[in-house]
């Protein structure tokens, strides 16, 4: 977290242009940048969990609503009865887990801030290709200082 204002702070500092774009969450108070679209609204949610809990909420709602009315309620029934029966496969769009609807909405808050910050264009592809990229070079630069760390114990002994 405190990282994470420290990098927040360093590119503010150096893109000042992005300053009104920052907003507070409404539910955690963590600062993050808004799309510009919304600039200037109070009422936004951070794309950190807490805008995904809230639209998973609101969609239970509408559903609760929803199962709640005559309609509703009589496809329920039918759905039960082919539960039931074992007939129910799962849906066409099968529901995202948590984990993954989180990390989407971080990948497309990146590279939203990446375009802001470029000045073009970044799509959630590019920033995908560049987190795997990174991921790699990490993974090398462990390998090259474990391959050292073994030079060095063979060279000299435990
Ligand atoms: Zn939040």
């Amino acid at each position: 977290m405190k990282q994470y204002y420290v990098v927040l702070r360093s590119v503010l500092r150096s893109q000042s242009h992005l300053r009104r774009y920052l907003r507070r969450c409404r539910h955690c108070r963590i600062f993050f940048l808004s799309h510009p679209r919304n600039a200037g609204r109070s009422d936004l949610r951070c794309p950190f969990g807490c805008r995904e809990a809230h639209r998973k909420q609101r969609s239970t709602k509408r559903s609760v609503a929803y199962y709640a009315t005559a309609e509703g309620k009589a496809k329920k029934k039918i759905q039960n009865g082919k539960r039931a029966q074992g007939a129910v496969r799962a849906e066409a769009n099968p529901p995202v887990t948590g984990a993954q609807e989180l990390h989407s909405g971080m990948v497309s808050y990146v590279a939203m801030v990446a375009s802001l910050i470029e000045s073009r264009r970044v799509s959630e592809a590019e920033i995908l290709q560049r987190l795997v990229r990174a991921m790699r070079q990490h993974s090398m630069a462990r390998r090259r200082r474990m391959d050292y760390v073994v030079a060095q114990l063979n060279q000299h002994g435990p």
